[in-house]
């Protein structure tokens, strides 16, 4: 029987370069190995922002990129997590079986309130990996592929699984985190992170024109400021985005960089033009897309329904297995 996979992400905004490299192709390879389940964690982008007013359209473009990237929805459902309350259920249950002291030691949670500057927590976000528990175990995830900085989360899902099998009966799988290949893109700036709120990505649905641009803000060997002086391309942006989109040259452009044969603007177009072509057959596919909205949705409902039956048969066993109601 095939092991089930939970992943999911918030609908922030236009996915972009990093998120196809940190999780959508390693999903897409996934896809035909696992029952996979495509969470779109609407409830999990209020933690941060309780704005709600492009949340339903960013979760539509989301489809859009997922879809265009690769994942199947007929293998694989889409859903909206605020459309299925058998979350917002589980996770009240989960909270029970959690204290606060061990949310507050999550150091993923602390990296956040660094990065995002945060002077107060809402209860809500101190929370939201046992939301995340119960986004895992309605579906009995068995794996979850996640970066580094996730495995603190799926340590949580997997004590609070222990946790109700030691109470009530075995009910959940202790799911095991999968690594992601490929580590994190860093930003067009070199900030280690790419990220829209920083203003340093480069969207899957930029064109060809729009890439060149952003290519000529990345930052480069600082000590590289002529054509022809030799450069370091180990610390330059440009340098690790050949590395993931431009293989086949990548010994020659280190060579070329490193003599001072080669120039930043010739080496930021050549980039611009390889990430273009990978993005290529991702941007034609969204643009199909974008003609039928209707057909959006329509993955969408279909992939809510699919969840629901899964969703509420693990509900009942929980309510045997807690006898309640
Ligand atoms: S030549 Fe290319 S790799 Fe070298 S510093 Fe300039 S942009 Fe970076």
């Amino acid at each position: 029987m095939k092991k089930t996979i939970l992943s999911g992400m918030r609908p922030t905004g236009k996915l972009h370069v990093g998120h196809l490299v940190g999780a959508l192709e390693n999903w897409v390879m996934l896809q035909n190995e696992y029952n996979n389940y495509h969470l779109i964690a609407d409830y999990h982008a209020l933690t941060t922002n309780p704005d709600t007013a492009g949340l339903y359209a960013n979760s539509l473009d989301m489809v859009i990129d997922w879809v265009a990237a690769g994942i199947d929805p007929v293998k694989s459902p889409i859903f909206r997590q605020s459309r299925m309350k058998e979350h917002a259920e589980l996770h009240l249950l989960f909270s029970m079986l959690i204290t606060t002291a061990r949310l507050e030691r999550n150091p993923t949670l602390k990296e956040q309130v660094r990065d995002l500057n945060l002077d107060s927590l809402v209860y809500g976000h101190l929370g939201y990996p046992v939301l995340q528990s119960a986004d895992i175990l309605l579906y009995k995830g068995d794996i979850v592929p996640v970066g580094e900085d996730q495995v603190p989360h799926i340590e949580i899902t997997r004590e609070i699984a222990r946790r109700f099998n030691n109470l009530y009966g075995t009910v959940f799988p202790e799911p095991e985190p999968k690594l992601t290949k490929f580590a994190r893109l860093v930003g067009l700036d070199g900030n280690q992170k790419m990220s829209k709120s920083i203003g340093n990505t480069i969207e899957l649905s930029d064109p060809p024109e729009a890439i060149q641009a952003k290519m000529r803000t990345a930052v480069t060997d600082p000590q590289k400021v002529r054509r022809n002086d030799p450069g370091h391309p180990d610390v330059c942006v440009v340098f690790s985005y050949h590395q993931r989109f431009n293989t086949a040259e990548v010994s020659d452009i280190r060579a070329g960089c490193e003599t001072g044969a080669l120039g930043c603007v010739d080496c930021k177009k050549n980039c611009s033009m390889k990430i273009a072509d990978v993005l290529l057959p991702i941007r034609e596919k969204r643009l199909g897309l974008e003609a039928h909205m209707g057909d959006v949705e329509d993955i969408l409902a279909d992939g809510e329904k699919r969840a629901r039956i899964v969703a509420r048969h693990t509900m009942d066993e929980v309510h045997t297995a807690m006898k309640l109601g």
